[in-house]
């Protein structure tokens, strides 16, 4: 039987991390937005009253010193904590970090969790993931990877520029994928070794990520044998394994953006009047409404379906990649009318939609952009039909 009831625990967990976010981190928003380079000390500043508060880091395990969270359970507390830009830095379970601290987790060694992980649980340090290049390298197509790491004695020296690498700017460290003669493979770089440079941050639409979105070179950078993350030759295979459950997360976080979106406009349009009524009473509004509500709805029954997935242990790399396409576009669209419904304070900064509307269009492109997706649902289902499979 299909049961949609998160456990009375979790329930109370979701409620109290959306009345931490309403009373605690919606205040700090309007600082930061006035100020870019007050981001870091406020997160700081964040983290350590939800620690207090008892809602940090829900995904780390408790041997981390998390809530150790399965991703059905994630689902209702990420969506609650998203419903803030600042609200996942608060409870640490924002991109790049996430992510990357689920891959350290499933494939680091002993060593790499010390090092590594654990500092990143406990919200002491930040971290990039180094993919992306600018052209010839790789963008939608993983085959393009132009960054090679030879060996060199023991260790591996790595060379190739990157970009658009998120929160690379103060990050402790990066996970680098690179190409070798077995295969891609990720490394694990400190950003002190002088062989990783930020060239520069990229100007882009968005500016809520700490540490932007920064241009690296890593020029005769150095490491050693234990640098590898996990084994030599599974680069591609570890990127799944962090991206289907990363841009899943992504969905959930970008939820409660779209929720919250939806709330302010359903306030301006029930406090404001034309051509001799409500805003609320012109047909028009309660359609916008209702097709928001709709496609909310929708949203969360995918992400709950596709997390229950994940729990399972299933890669759920179709499901993530429909859930993806379809809460990306959703969220846009639900913030788009949003906008449109509160008129020309939408468009204003006085609201805090319009930092929503350039916040949410990168996800249409980041973690597998919409038409790669597309594309590879068609092929999956076409492929299975013709097997008779499916
Ligand atoms: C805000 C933001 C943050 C990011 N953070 C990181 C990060 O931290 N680390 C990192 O490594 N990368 C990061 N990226 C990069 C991101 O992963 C890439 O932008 C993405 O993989 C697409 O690559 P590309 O930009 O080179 O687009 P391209 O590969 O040049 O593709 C351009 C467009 O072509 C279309 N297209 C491509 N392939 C197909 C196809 N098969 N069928 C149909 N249409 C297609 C799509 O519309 C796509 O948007 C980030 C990007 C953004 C915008």
């Amino acid at each position: 039987m299909l049961d949609f009831a998160p456990s009375p625990e979790t329930a109370a967990l979701a409620a109290r991390v959306r009345r931490f976010v309403e009373e605690v981190v919606v205040p700090r928003e309007a600082e930061v937005a006035a100020d870019a380079d007050r981001l870091e000390p406020v997160r700081a500043g964040l983290q350590q009253a939800a620690r207090e508060a008892g809602v940090f880091a829900p995904r780390v395990p408790r041997e981390y010193g998390g809530l150790g969270l399965d991703w059905r359970d994630s689902a209702l507390v990420f969506e609650a904590a998203g419903r803030s830009l600042l609200g996942p830095q608060a409870l640490n379970c924002a991109a790049p970090d996430e992510g990357n601290m689920h891959l350290l987790h499933a494939v680091g060694t002993a060593e790499q969790k010390a090092r590594y992980y654990a500092p990143l649980a406990r919200g002491e340090v930040r971290s990039c993931f180094a993919m992306t290049e600018p052209a010839p390298g790789v963008g939608s197509d993983p085959a393009m990877l132009l960054t090679r790491a030879v060996r060199d004695g023991a260790g591996w020296v790595i060379d190739g520029d990157k970009w658009f690498i998120t929160g690379a700017d103060g990050a402790a460290f990066a996970i680098c994928m690179a190409r070798t003669d077995d295969g891609p493979t990720m490394f694990m770089v400190d950003a002190g070794n002088p062989g990783f440079e930020i060239v520069r941050h990229t100007p882009t639409l968005d500016h809520a990520f700490p540490g932007g979105h920064c241009e690296v070179r890593f020029a005769g950078c150095r490491v050693g044998a234990d640098a590898v993350l996990g084994d030599i030759g599974k680069g591609y295979e570890y990127a799944q394994l962090r991206l289907g459950p990363g841009r899943l997360t992504h969905c959930m976080r970008w939820l409660g953006i779209a929720g919250r979106a939806l709330d302010i406009a359903m306030d301006y349009v029930n406090g404001r009047d034309s051509f001799k009524k409500r805003l609320s009473q012109h047909q028009e509004m309660q359609r916008l409404v209702a097709e928001s509500a709709i496609e909310v709805h929708a949203s969360r029954l995918m992400i709950w379906q596709a997390a229950w997935c994940l729990d399972r242990g299933e890669q759920a790399l179709h499901e993530t990649s429909m859930t993806k396409v379809f809460v990306a576009e959703a969220v846009n669209r639900i913030v788009d009318r949003a906008l449109q419904m509160c008129g020309a304070s939408g468009i204003s900064e006085y609201l805090p939609l319009a930092q929503f509307y350039r916040e949410i269009r990168g996800f249409r492109i980041y973690d597998g952009a919409t038409e790669v997706h597309r594309a590879s649902i068609g092929i999956r289902l076409l492929r299975e039909a013709a097997k008779g499979a499916r």
